[in-house]
């Protein structure tokens, strides 16, 4: 409040003036009022004007006391004119305000022509407390007035109106300040003019860093074109609003994936004013999802990815061939004997071996290549653009060199080896299920040549497959049905032609298909379960007929009986109690028993195969090594496995050719054996400059065609009787 003045102050000097804070009733007279009779004095300048003024106007005279008022005021106070004068003016306000106003006027009153401009609340006559900015001139010294002039405006709906402005405002500002959601207002250049806390804590930068900027400064540079295009949209009035994610780079770098709402604030008349922003940080749910994803498209244990991707990446190849042409390729690559590792050093190993593995091949993967674990331990690559099949044999090649290198398990240092089985397709000729089955044809294959190999798919291979699987479904019969018999081939020392003993050998006569040779069915038995069936029935046959033949005569008492097993028998835990239990029912002597194994036994597992070899040779059985000299490391197998008898392979005694190299081959094998204290056995002699050759060498025992072929065990006894004659020799 301030009071202006062309005149010098004079000290207050009051009269009269009312001080009491109480309220009066404004309709009682001051006393001073009372005391004359008051009339209302005529204010004809005034009057004119304030007759039709819509603010109040009051004269009053140095005491306060009304003298003039004109109708807005007296509708105000709901009084006439006659009322009024002489009131006191003072009583119309509300007592809080009665000791300010006071004090105003009497500074007034010593201020001539001047005037005060103040807000104050009178108490209207509905006792209704209104808001009335006032201006007080001192006019005391003008001729026609003589008094004070009071001029009030009735400010009550506007200061009303402001005062829920206000509240809005504040309810406002506290719903954007205090929001969780991260808030900005952006001006018509999308530069911040308001950013909430939420915001500049998600940004990581402080108000003052942001305000009057665009996002510009804390968006990845690749999503400013987003914002910017957006924010264009908007102000074209090609969208009402928009809706889209970015990210920003938070000051500390990290960066955050945001979902964000724009939506433009307009004025009556449609004209956009500023944009409200509002975001929400998105960088947990994408991750989360992110992560999802990636576990459901791939192989927790190695990484890669799964069947589910594969099958994805081989359905787009598969299009893309089809439209562009080319050919593409599906290798299956299975691990050699894995089995063995996980049985020796334990799962956790295993699975730290094919994790190696799996970084292994991933390091020669191609980019535009997919690596995939499809499941134990068989991995699927798809390689694409290829020009002709040679390519993908290159790639093959590829990943089993890859492998070439030992891995390191569990402290130990372990060969893994892989076969593939690959086919090369051109996009229309086979289904993609067709894919996958053909490779695993071709892997079979791989395996069935010996393993760490690759083989390429041909159509005929299916039909092997088919073929074989119908094989084994009648082997299965031919085991129940009787089909499926034992013969004996006669093994003859080769210094007195006596026999010692019979090598056990399986024959199937099929119905149709006539004698099927065990090279055939064998290795198809041993793809399933049934070559444990087809081993211990040639153990129990075999047995039982050399106990026969031990109660039929003297001579026969030493004989041996050599059976063969396969590699499959020797991881079979009760491999070692049923022999135990069939020689126990048996008349022979655990001695006489001689299992013939080849090195494909110990290629699964060489402790657990030493193992088993021990136990057995506690009990007494004798080992022999067959087929030596096929395989790739027969002498170091010779060493480890110590077994009493080698048994030299066929392709050794009697050569396709014969050359002078095959014969030393030979007669180094044979003093090999004598060397390491082995007996030295040769199969398949099949004339007598072969037998003589042998007999030379120092060979101790033969089997061959010469002799006989295997025999049905009913025939054994009478050839035991005969001997082995000149006539059969010749
Ligand atoms: P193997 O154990 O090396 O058996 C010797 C093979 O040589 C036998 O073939 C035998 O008939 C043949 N043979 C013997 N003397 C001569 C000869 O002078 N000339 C020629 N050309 N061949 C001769 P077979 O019976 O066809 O058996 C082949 C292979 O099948 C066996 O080789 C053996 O590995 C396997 N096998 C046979 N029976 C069984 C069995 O009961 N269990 C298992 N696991 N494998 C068996
Ligand atoms: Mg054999
Ligand atoms: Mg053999």
């Amino acid at each position: 409040m301030s009071v202006t003045s062309d005149k010098p102050k004079k000290s207050p000097k009051v009269q009269g003036s009312p001080r009491d804070k109480t309220p009066k009733s404004p309709r009682t007279k001051s006393k001073g009022a009372k005391s004359k009779e008051a009339t209302a004095e005529r204010f004809a300048a005034l009057e004119e004007v304030g007759q039709n003024s819509l603010d109040l106007l009051l004269v009053v005279d140095k005491s306060g006391s009304v003298k003039y008022a004109n109708p807005a005021a007296l509708a105000t106070f709901g009084i006439s004119l006659e009322e009024s004068i002489g009131t006191d003016a003072f009583a119309y306000l509300h007592p809080d305000d009665v000791e300010r106003v006071s004090t105003q006027f009497l500074e007034l009153l010593q201020t001539p022509r001047g005037s005060i401009r103040d807000t104050v609340r009178i108490v209207a006559a509905n006792e209704e407390v209104r808001d009335i900015e006032l201006v007080s001139t001192n006019a005391l010294a003008s001729v026609a007035v003589a008094g004070i002039i009071l001029n009030g405006r009735d400010v009550t709906e506007h200061n009303n109106y402001v005062k829920q402005l206000h509240v809005l405002e504040e309810r406002f500002r506290l719903a954007f300040e205090d929001n969780m959601a991260p808030m900005v207002f952006t001006d018509l250049d999308d530069r911040v003019f308001a950013a909430n806390d939420a915001f500049c804590n998600m940004i990581g930068f402080s108000r003052e860093e942001v305000l009057g900027k665009d996002s510009t400064p804390f968006t990845h540079p690749a999503d400013i074109g987003i914002t910017e295009a957006s924010h264009r949209r908007i102000l074209r009035g090609e969208e009402g609003q928009s809706r889209y994610v970015k990210r920003y780079l938070r000051k500390d770098g990290r960066l955050i994936y945001v979902e964000v709402s724009r939506s433009p604030a307009r004025d009556e008349d449609g004209q956009i004013l500023y944009n409200v922003i509002s975001e929400r940080d998105i960088t947990d749910e994408r991750t989360l999802a992110a992560e999802l994803s990636h576990q459901a498209l791939h192989d927790t244990l190695t990484g890669l990815s799964n069947r589910a991707l594969f099958t994805d990446r081989l359905e787009q190849a598969r299009a893309k061939i089809a439209r562009d042409g080319g050919l593409y390729a599906v290798l299956l690559l299975d691990l050699d004997d894995f089995k063995g590792v996980n049985d020796s050093f334990g799962h956790l190993a295993g699975d730290q071996l094919l994790q190696a593995v799996a970084r292994r091949l991933e390091h020669v993967t191609r980019a535009t290549d997919t690596l995939c674990r499809f499941g134990g331990d068989e991995f699927l690559y798809l390689t694409e653009g290829l020009n002709s099949p040679k390519d993908a044999e290159l790639t093959a090649t590829r990943l089993l060199d890859a492998l070439v290198e030992p891995f390191s398990v569990a402290g130990t240092r372990v060969e893994q080896q892989a076969s593939i089985g690959v086919t090369v397709s051109d996009g229309t000729k086979f289904e993609m299920n067709d894919l996958v089955r053909n490779a695993d044809v071709a892997l079979y294959e791989a395996k069935r040549e010996g393993k760490g190999r690759f083989v390429l798919f041909t159509p005929s291979m299916h039909q092997q497959v088919v073929d074989r699987f119908e094989l084994v479904r009648e082997l299965r019969q031919a085991l129940q049905s009787g089909d499926l018999r034992m013969h004996y081939q006669p093994i003859v020392d080769l210094d007195t032609l006596e026999i010692v003993g019979f090598e056990a050998l399986m024959r199937w006569q099929h119905p149709v298909r006539g004698w099927v040779p065990p090279n055939v069915f064998i290795p198809a038995a041993e793809q399933s379960d049934l070559i444990l069936d087809l081993g211990y029935f040639a153990l129990r046959e075999a047995i039982s007929a050399a106990s026969s033949w031990k109660q039929s005569g003297e001579e026969t008492k030493d004989l041996s009986i050599g059976v063969n097993l396969s590699a499959r028998q020797f991881h079979d835990p009760g491999l070692v109690s049923i022999i135990e239990s069939v020689l126990a029912q048996s008349e022979l002597s655990p001695e006489q028993l001689v299992i013939e194994i080849t090195e494909s036994v110990t290629l699964h597992n060489v402790s657990e195969t030493m193992n088993v070899m021990e136990q057995l040779g506690r009990f007494g059985i004798t080992f022999a090594l067959d087929d030596f000299g096929t395989g790739y490391s027969s002498l170091s197998y010779l060493a480890l496995l110590q077994p009493k008898i080698i048994k030299v392979d066929r392709s050794f005694v009697s050569p396709k050719m014969k050359n002078s190299l095959n014969v030393a081959l030979l007669e180094a094998i044979v003093s090999l054996g004598l060397k390491l204290n082995m007996t030295v056995l040769a199969e398949g002699i099949e004339t007598p400059a072969q037998f003589e050759r042998l007999r030379n060498f120092g060979c101790e025992l033969g089997q061959g065609f010469l002799w006989s072929p295997a025999i049905p065990k009913e025939e054994v006894p009478a050839m035991l009787r005969r001997g082995l004659t000149a006539s059969t020799i010749s």
